[in-house]
């Protein structure tokens, strides 16, 4: 089975993990720009980080077999100075127009504060422009209340539901995700948060349409495996190959091709 896994921070994991993935079946992988744990200070800081990953990286996880692509954004973690956030927004279009660049993410809500809705607005503003795909962010604390505004700033922005991810929903979420034309992500974890097992009920309950899984696979504790494993699991619950090629390769096929320059 060959995997995609739409949203995994590669940089922050080692060679002996790329070789487990292309192991287990990861063929395409797709690394929104991160947090790196402390603040940066300077906007170059983020203009060498979006070229390593749009470049470097892509060959270097290239190596082991797996096509690797980017997406370009500030995340909220790292928005409140607010002078900052602009320099980089101001220059975003160039490293999104780079080869291995699909779109704007991760992007979104951490503690909901207006600098960040500010923010979120003003890069929902560049992909508007660009027409682009979108990953999207939502909070650990306030889950409900995140993915409620995300969706608002959608509609206020005019980018279009079918171009965006809203990830790392839960069971608390999925509902009111649904009810858009948005693709629902689901971030799977091996301690806290979602476990694949939980994902895999709700793709019962939800059925298969516009769901897309993922590890992160960041500096966190986190699981490059996450997505295979979630694949084993669904077929120990009798999902069909067909149903299960669908989550894990047609829907970040059709999703992700929105982007002229995703090719598998
Ligand atoms: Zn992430």
């Amino acid at each position: 089975m060959k995997i995609i896994d739409t949203h995994m921070h590669t940089m922050a994991r080692t060679t002996d993990d790329l070789e487990r993935m292309a192991t287990a079946g990861i063929a395409v992988v797709v690394e929104p720009a991160f947090w790196p744990g402390s603040n940066r200070r300077h906007a170059e800081s983020f203009f060498d980080y979006f070229r390593h990953i749009e470049g470097f990286e892509a060959k270097r996880v290239g190596e082991y077999g797996i096509r690797h692509y980017c997406a370009i954004g500030i995340n909220p973690k790292e928005v409140d100075d607010l002078g900052l956030a602009s320099a980089v927004i101001e220059r975003m279009e160039e490293f999104i127009a780079l080869p291995t660049a699909l779109g704007v993410g991760e992007i979104g809500f951490d503690r909901i504060t207006p600098t960040e809705d500010k923010v979120f607005c003003m890069q929902m503003e560049v992909a508007k422009r660009l027409d682009c795909p979108v990953i999207i962010h939502t909070p650990h604390f306030n889950k409900l209340n995140g993915v409620r505004r995300s969706l608002e700033i959608i509609k206020e922005t005019g980018v279009k539901e079918e171009r965006v991810i809203v990830d790392h929903n839960t069971e608390d979420t999925i509902a009111e995700t649904k009810k858009h034309n948005v693709w629902a992500g689901f971030t799977m974890y091996p301690i806290t948060k979602m476990t694949p097992a939980r994902t895999v009920a709700i793709l019962k309950e939800y059925g298969l349409e516009r769901m897309l899984i993922n590890s992160s696979a960041d500096w966190g504790p986190s699981d490059p495996l996450a997505v295979p494993k979630a694949v084993a699991l669904m077929r120990r619950e009798g999902f069909s190959e067909e149903d299960i090629k669908k989550v894990v390769f047609d829907n970040p096929v059709e999703f992700f091709s929105q982007s002229p320059k995703f090719k598998i």
